[in-house]
């Protein structure tokens, strides 16, 4: 299936809900990455051989959200966390690469994570393309994210965990629901999303059982304080997850994914090169 990722102009915002004009979300923010010729998919398209890419000029980006939700809350209020703390990675990074530097194990970030959180759910929340003239469906962890997006004094659910990775990658990846069963765990993650481009991953996960094992750092609840307050992160650099993880599943374990909910980008070969 070869994917339309351009969207209507016209109704309803996937984050507040209102029928409105809707504007395009550039996913990842405009300032984190610069925007490029990039081949878009959907996971389904990207596990399948041969892929089906469509090319955007100017990365990935999705109309579905309304202007209040895009530029006075996302823009305005949270993407700058999000985008000083990955340029802040990125440097660490690029200065190490260049001066042939051993990266350390672990680095500690100061972050205000209720922005970085918001930032991450609202670029999550637009990661799909409305259905033409109806509102979102409403789910318990869907509308979790939004009431937090929405109300910013409102705290984080107790049933959703935060989980963040280095992702080295320049492949950007936006799954906005996504289960993962483990057959010899016998348990199942009935919903999570996922944001990652270069160079962090962030997992946000539902009611994850117990015996579900997450192999990397989570921002701790305790953490969601005020809207200003700062703590720090710790950020491991060498100890690294595959870069598919988790959207392809090891053995033993199996996604169920939807096809509309799924987006990834990836920076356009050059022509004669490779496949
Ligand atoms: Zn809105």
């Amino acid at each position: 299936m070869r994917v339309e990722f351009k969207g209507e102009e016209k109704g309803y915002c996937n984050i507040c809900k209102k029928n409105s004009q809707l504007t395009r979300d550039h996913i990842p923010p405009k300032g984190c990455v610069k925007a490029t010729h990039v081949e878009l998919m959907t996971l389904k398209n990207y596990a399948s051989l041969p892929t089906k890419a469509v090319i955007s000029q100017s990365g990935l980006n999705i109309r579905s959200i309304c202007g209040d939700c895009n530029n006075n809350l996302l823009g305005t209020k949270y993407d700058p966390e999000l985008i000083k703390l990955t340029g802040k990675v990125a440097n660490i990074l690029r200065v190490n690469q260049e001066q042939r530097l051993l990266l350390p194990e672990t680095i500690t970030l100061t972050v205000k994570p209720q922005r970085l959180l918001r930032s991450v759910v609202g670029h999550i929340l637009a990661g799909y393309l409305p259905i033409p003239e109806t509102p979102p469906i409403s789910a318990p962890f869907s509308d979790a994210l939004r009431n937090y997006f929405l109300n910013q004094s409102s705290t984080i659910s107790d049933k959703i965990e935060v989980y963040y990775w280095l992702y080295p990658s320049n492949k950007q990846i936006v799954i906005n629901s996504l289960g993962i069963g483990s057959i010899t765990e016998e348990c199942l993650i009935a919903s999570s999303c996922l944001l990652k481009f270069f160079p962090l991953a962030f997992w946000i996960v539902w009611d994850k059982p117990d015996s579900f094992l997450v192999n990397s750092k989570k921002i701790s609840k305790d953490k969601f304080k005020g809207l200003d307050e700062s703590c720090e992160l710790v950020l491991e650099l060498q100890n690294i997850l595959p870069l598919d993880y988790p959207e392809i599943p090891d053995e033993g374990r199996f996604i169920i994914g939807r096809e509309d909910a799924s987006f990834l980008a990836q920076p356009k070969k050059p022509k004669g090169f490779g496949s």
